[in-house]
């Protein structure tokens, strides 16, 4: 099996590009953000505890999404590998990632790291913002708290992988499709 994880600060374009990423390579997409607007919006406790969390901005505790994702390795089926997209973020969930794995003797294929500048995350948001209606994408304050909280506890992640050897930059400034062509690029080597 194929683990990639989908990296990049929120705005990146994760979301964009995951689905045709895992039509090309016939991956199962987990995406913990969407994972928990699902929890949300079926009302359940997990959803109501991650709600608050989300609507400030701030990341909800490891564990939660630790458990969703091993949950998911283990009911999917039918697939030759998993794009996390939104997960690890910290770097606890990174080695707990690893830990998962490792019980299976697997390991990440490779970080694929979405980077942009932050003027254009700003920029990309507000214009999502318009389109999808996400709470936490309509507040500046918000939006301003998800980028620090990214800096803070998800960027260091980039030294992680890099030090494992996982890591794979993509520049994502550019056309939808220009950053497709660079990814596959990359992924067809894998
Ligand atoms: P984006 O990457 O655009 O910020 P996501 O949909 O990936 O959006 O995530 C939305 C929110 O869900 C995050 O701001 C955070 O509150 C929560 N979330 C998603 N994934 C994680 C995670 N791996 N760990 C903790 N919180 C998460």
């Amino acid at each position: 099996m194929k683990y990639y994880v989908l990296f990049g600060p929120p705005g990146a374009g994760k979301g964009t590009q995951a689905g045709a990423m895992v039509e090309r390579y016939k991956l199962c997409h987990l995406s913990t953000g969407e994972l928990l607007r699902s929890e949300i919006a079926a009302g359940t406790p997990l959803g109501l505890q991650a709600k608050a969390l989300i609507e400030a901005g701030n990341l909800v505790p490891d564990e939660v999404v630790e458990g969703m994702i091993e949950s998911k390795f283990k009911s999917v089926k039918g697939v030759e590998g998993f794009l996390l997209d939104g997960f690890p973020r910290t770097i606890a969930q990174a080695e707990a990632l690893e830990k998962m794995l490792a019980k299976n003797d697997e390991a990440v294929t490779a970080c694929v790291s979405l980077m942009i500048p932050d003027a254009l995350i700003q920029e990309r948001i507000a214009h999502r913002a318009q389109i999808e209606g996400r709470a936490d994408d309509a507040k500046p304050e918000v939006v301003e708290n998800r980028i620090r909280t990214y800096h803070a506890k998800t960027e260091p992640l980039i030294n992680f992988y890099k030090a494992a050897g996982q890591y794979q930059e993509i520049d994502g400034v550019g056309t939808i499709e220009e950053v497709q062509g660079r990814i596959f690029g990359l992924m067809d080597k894998f």
